[in-house]
């Protein structure tokens, strides 16, 4: 398997921060404080580690059933960090097939779809 080319740039998460994502609903047990950017290499604006996900059923999901990844979101110009819910990108290859790949990433991300990233090599 290729090499993804994710931006990687790297975040270490305050104890607010953690506090926070820690107290997400059905969110995982472990939790990071290092996160990397999970964007393309070069994407355009601020940089987005995943910080947490919800499941898509119980409490921590959108209003409209979806799940929820929570996203740290930063920006080294500016210096702002913030933790936001976004719900998933929901572009897949195959949709509704065993093969189908989708995209690990969130609604309306810059950047093209991290399945796409191999075909590029
Ligand atoms: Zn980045
Ligand atoms: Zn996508």
């Amino acid at each position: 398997m290729a090499e993804l080319r994710a931006c990687g740039e790297r975040v270490t998460l305050g104890e607010r921060e953690v506090r926070f994502l820690s107290e997400i609903p059905h969110g995982s047990p472990s939790l990071d404080v290092d996160l990397e950017c999970e964007l393309e290499c070069g994407h355009k604006g601020p940089h987005h580690g995943i910080g947490d996900t919800s499941h898509s059923f119980g409490a921590g999901r959108l209003a409209n059933g979806e799940a929820v990844a929570w996203w740290v979101r930063w920006d080294d110009s500016t210096g702002r960090r913030d933790v936001v819910p976004m719900g998933n990108c929901p572009v897949e290859t195959a949709r509704g097939q065993v093969l189908s790949e989708v995209c690990i990433l969130f609604d309306r991300h810059p950047g093209r779809h991290t399945f796409e990233w191999e075909t590029s090599e």
